[in-house]
């Protein structure tokens, strides 16, 4: 007997036809004689019509109330999914966040699990049931009700997976695993039938919302065997490993054999969620960054791709991105916070993208990111920005030009089914 946690998202559980073959999924699970703690989404579509009715309601709606508002929706899903295996004679009970409780941190809708007790899941697992958490949403110290980011519901699963010491954590998604990357805007994509925990953190992190970036965290801290699956086509999915997988593509180098130290690329990420911040004519001297970075930050708003390019006379430029639902913000607590800035300092262009070649050692392989140069070069898009780590190369381009420049990386570097090496 094994302990089981599945996740199914949005579309799993999009209407009640869904919802009942998701019930009889758990229960085949059940029937193979293993335990399962259930964490369902909201209903397709749900949290962003739960969002825009309180953004009609306010340009500037308070964080609290918007996950009071948001948090409704995995309720709702959650008890449903509990009443149809009642209904087929599978004992379940759901629990909410705060019933557990999840305990998180109170920076609303973007909160941060700290602890989850694990107590009254036990319980009602040894008395026989299925128990459904909703996913998402946890609780603050004082017992405000919080949810964990857009996504967030593969991060509730894998946090639960990892306070109960489940023996697999198994999200159900509407793609039968994960893909070089994402197939729907991409039909040449491919699925890996496993991917390292590394790769998938960085696939993850720079856009590929198959998994919430924590999620993937949350699974390499804690060890969690996490995999990928179709909610709606049988199949074996993408496993996350801890070890290099040897079935990745191997991009060898023109002129150089595709031997056991060939770069490994495993897949290309987008995000849209961009907007391009430049900050120019400030004083080029130390403290000027960390006055920036520091303002935001401490109003928990990350910065990426981060360059300065130093003027004349002791002064500065720096360009930097940040989510775009939160550059309006950015730049407005900039203003308000550093006095060298004055109004016209800042600009801000919101049709930025990024792309992402992703894979292991691209760092000591820079023949990937002249390959990946080279490609968009090709098709005339421009970089605007330019980042690489250890396991990744980003470049921030024109909104307009990110799918030409997904499909020309993804042929490129020998990803599409078909190619030698896919
Ligand atoms: P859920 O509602 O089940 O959480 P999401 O919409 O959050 O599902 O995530 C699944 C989607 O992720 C897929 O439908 C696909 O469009 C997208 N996606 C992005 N990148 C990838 C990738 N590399 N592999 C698979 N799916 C991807
Ligand atoms: N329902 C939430 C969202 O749409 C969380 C999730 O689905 O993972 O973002
Ligand atoms: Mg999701």
């Amino acid at each position: 007997m094994a302990l089981i946690v599945q996740k199914f998202g949005g579309t799993s559980v999009g209407d009640l036809d869904r919802i009942r073959h998701v019930a009889d999924k758990i229960i085949a699970t059940r029937a193979q004689g293993h335990q399962v703690v259930v964490v369902a989404s909201a209903m397709a579509g749900e949290t962003n019509r739960l969002l825009g009715l309180g953004q009609a309601l306010s340009d500037n709606p308070s964080p609290r109330e918007m996950d009071a508002l948001a948090a409704t929706g995995e309720q709702v899903s959650n008890a449903l999914l509990a009443i149809a295996l009642n209904d087929k004679g599978s004992p379940a009970l759901s629990l909410q966040g705060w019933q557990l409780p999840v305990h998180t941190d109170d920076v609303f809708m973007k909160a941060r699990i700290e602890h989850i007790e694990t107590d009254r899941i036990r319980a009602e697992l040894a008395a026989g049931k299925v128990v459904l958490v909703t996913g998402f949403q946890g609780v603050t110290p004082t017992g405000d009700i919080t949810t964990l980011g857009r996504g967030g519901g593969d991060t509730s699963a894998v946090a639960l997976a990892a306070a109960i010491n489940a023996d697999e954590c198994q999200i159900f998604t509407d793609v039968d695993g994960v893909y070089t990357t994402d197939p729907r805007m991409v039909p040449e994509a491919h699925r890996l039938d496993s991917i390292t925990f590394k790769e998938m953190l960085e696939l993850a992190s720079q856009g590929s919302k198959v998994l919430q970036t924590r999620s993937v965290e949350f699974a390499g801290k804690f060890r969690v065997p996490l995999r990928v699956l179709s909610t709606f086509k049988d199949g074996p999915g993408t496993l996350i490993t801890f070890e290099q997988a040897a079935e990745h593509t191997t991009a060898a180098a023109p002129g150089r054999s595709a031997g056991m130290e060939a770069p490994l690329v495993s897949g290309i990420a987008f995000s849209r969620q961009e907007a391009q911040l430049t900050i120019t004519n400030v004083p080029d001297e130390p403290g000027t960054a960390a006055r920036l970075f520091g303002v935001l930050a401490a109003a928990h708003i990350e910065s990426d791709m981060i360059t300065q390019t130093p003027r004349a006379d002791r002064r500065t430029d720096f360009s930097f991105t940040v989510a775009r639902n939160e550059a309006g913000a950015a730049r407005d607590l900039l203003l308000n916070r550093c006095s060298f800035l004055t109004g016209d300092a800042i600009t801000l262009s919101s049709h930025v993208a990024k792309v992402s070649v992703v894979g292991v050692a691209m760092r000591t392989h820079p023949e990937l990111a002249t390959r990946l140069f080279e490609a968009l070069a090709a098709e005339r898009i421009n970089l605007m920005a330019i980042t690489s780590s250890e396991s990744k190369v980003s470049v921030l381009i024109e909104e307009r030009y990110l799918e030409l420049a997904v499909r020309t990386l993804h042929t490129a570097f020998g990803l599409d089914q078909g190619a030698v090496g896919a």
